[in-house]
């Protein structure tokens, strides 16, 4: 064997690798292939004997090899709700997917993107797939929150733009740069979509997770099921026998509960380079949760899709798309999107505290007694309470600017009359911003009223309370709480700091 023959495998540490597949579809002799490391992620394994050397895996890596990509770092935001009732009951947020695939198809063209297997016992449960017709699109929509399988999809697609064909490929943003990295050029047939990503768990957590549960009775599995309203955390899985067992949030399902506070996180993801400003896609797709805080009037309960337009090909393609009678579009500011889409340039990903523990714990144990362990961790409350903190100030710090952020927030929401509930550090924190914005703050409440310096006024949560248009709850562990307590009081509107900030 020549030990000169280098490639990424030699050079790109498994934890940055975010199993995008684009050095396995870009190796000439067929060196590299798809291996997993031990949680179950995709990574490239090199065949050394094959291997001529040629080092085409380190300059293709998107990680190993970033590139500039020239697209805008103030993305036009826009939110849409299909007027397609069928249409958006069978998305994830508001249709916004299906109906930038019908544009596509009318063009005769061909539309990748992620498709549960056939059954939940085969290899790969979650892979990248071809439709090209509206039925073949059923299997792509709707969210798996499990790691694609790109397999040699980034090759079909070439394939495709040699034949003249008109293709989206749509994933997650380190999918499209390695798709993009492939390339290398940009295509004019060619329109990329990726989606708003905070993390993306491999498929043997998840059979873990099935099998500890349900045995081998679950035949189909749905994240986001929209059967109440549109929230993040509700899945429903069919069993054999027929039932159908729906489970909604942390409390409920084991898999939701180390989701979305990010415990399941891998660390490429939490390193990941490519979910924020400037964006990997032409366009940008995912939830627009922040929309309903900053307008409830939006007819938004059952999903908002956010578009944002990340270059001149994602423009060219958004006026021309067709909005149809019945659809709401609109365009909004992009500090609408709050925290959730990491859109401030620096913006970094997180984990949470938990995850070297959890992922210690699932090898030794299996995925339920992982999960239970960080669940029951004893100081579990304390963790949350101050990681949620924690997130919400990590966020708004990362905005370009905090402070006129602020600003333009409130004025955006119309608040003219402010009270800030819990002075604790972090209430007082956002009286002190407040300040530095020129933002009045009419007082504050607080059960211990001596801490705050004399500007302000304090009162204490049972005095009678001043009218004002909004009062903003900095204690998040027991916000549901102190709304009930204060919509008792008072008219103003109660948000809690998480809601204000992000
Ligand atoms: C792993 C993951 C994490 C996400 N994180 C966020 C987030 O933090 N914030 C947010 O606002 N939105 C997030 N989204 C996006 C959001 O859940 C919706 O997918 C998006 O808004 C599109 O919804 P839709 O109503 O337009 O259509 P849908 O029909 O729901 O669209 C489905 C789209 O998602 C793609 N897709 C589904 N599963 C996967 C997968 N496993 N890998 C790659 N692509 C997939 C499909 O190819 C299709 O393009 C995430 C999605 C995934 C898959
Ligand atoms: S160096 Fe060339 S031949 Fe070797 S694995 Fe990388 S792409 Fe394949
Ligand atoms: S190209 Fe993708 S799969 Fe290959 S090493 Fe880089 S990040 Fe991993
Ligand atoms: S967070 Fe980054 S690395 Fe992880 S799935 Fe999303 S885009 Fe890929």
């Amino acid at each position: 064997m020549n030990k000169e023959k280098t490639c990424i495998t030699d050079k790109l540490e498994t934890s940055c690798c975010t199993g995008c597949g684009a050095c396995i579809n870009c190796c000439p002799v067929d060196a590299l292939s798809y291996g997993r490391d031990p949680w179950g992620y995709y990574i490239p394994v090199a065949d050394k004997e094959k291997c001529i050397g040629c080092g085409k895996c380190l300059s293709v890596c998107p990680v190993y090899n970033r590139k500039e990509n020239g697209h805008f770092e103030q993305p036009r935001c826009h939110a849409f709700i299909s007027g397609n009732a069928d249409e958006l009951n069978a998305s994830s947020s508001g249709g916004i997917f299906t109906r930038f695939s019908q544009a596509v198809f009318e063009k005769g063209g061909i539309v990748y993107g992620a498709a549960w297997s056939g059954t939940l016992k085969e290899d790969h449960l979650v892979r990248h797939e071809a439709a090209e017709t509206e039925t073949e699109l059923g299997k792509l929509k709707k969210s798996k929150y499990l790691q694609s399988y790109i397999g040699y999809t980034y090759r079909d697609i070439q394939d495709d733009l040699k034949a003249g064909r008109q293709v989206l490929f749509t994933g997650c943003p380190c999918q499209v740069a390695g798709l993009k990295a492939l390339l290398g050029t940009e295509d004019p047939n060619l329109l990329t979509i990726d989606l708003l990503c905070g993390n993306s768990p491999s498929e043997q957590f998840f059979r873990g997770y099935l099998s500890e549960n349900f045995g081998d009775g679950a035949i189909r599995y749905e994240f986001r099921h929209k059967e109440n309203d549109w929230r993040s955390d509700c899945v429903c899985i069919t069993l054999e026998n027929g039932e159908e067992k729906v489970f909604t949030g942390r409390f409920e399902d084991d898999f939701q509960s180390v989701y979305h506070d990010h415990t399941m996180c891998p660390p490429h993801c939490e390193n990941c380079c490519f979910h924020s400003v400037p964006r990997q896609g032409d366009l940008t797709i995912g939830d627009f949760w922040g929309i309903m805080r900053t307008d409830p009037s939006i007819p938004g309960q059952n999903g908002v899709s956010v578009i944002l337009v990340n270059s001149e090909k994602g423009q060219e393609f958004f006026d021309r798309f067709g909005k149809r009678e019945g659809d709401y579009l609109r365009e909004v500011p992009l500090a609408w999107l709050g925290g959730n889409g990491y859109t401030g340039k620096q913006s970094r990903n997180f984990a949470s505290p938990l995850r070297d523990r959890f992922y210690e714990d699932y090898l030794k144990h299996g995925f339920t007694v992982a999960v239970h362990r960080a669940a029951k961790t004893k100081n579990r409350n304390e963790i949350d309470k101050w990681f949620g903190y924690f997130e919400v100030l990590l966020r708004w710090m990362q905005k370009p600017d905090p402070v006129g952020w602020l600003r333009n927030r409130v004025e955006e929401c119309g608040y003219e009359r402010i009270a800030i509930y819990g002075m604790g550090e972090v209430g007082r924190l956002l009286y002190e911003k407040m300040k530095s914005a020129s933002i009045p703050v009419e007082y504050a409440i607080d059960k211990r009223p001596q801490k705050v310096d004399g500007q302000l006024k304090v009162v204490r949560p049972g005095d009678e309370l001043e009218p004002v248009d909004v009062i903003i709850v900095s204690i998040l562990s027991e916000f549901d709480g102190i709304r009930k307590l204060l919509e008792k009081k008072t008219d103003a509107k109660i948000i809690s700091i998480r809601d204000f900030l992000l």
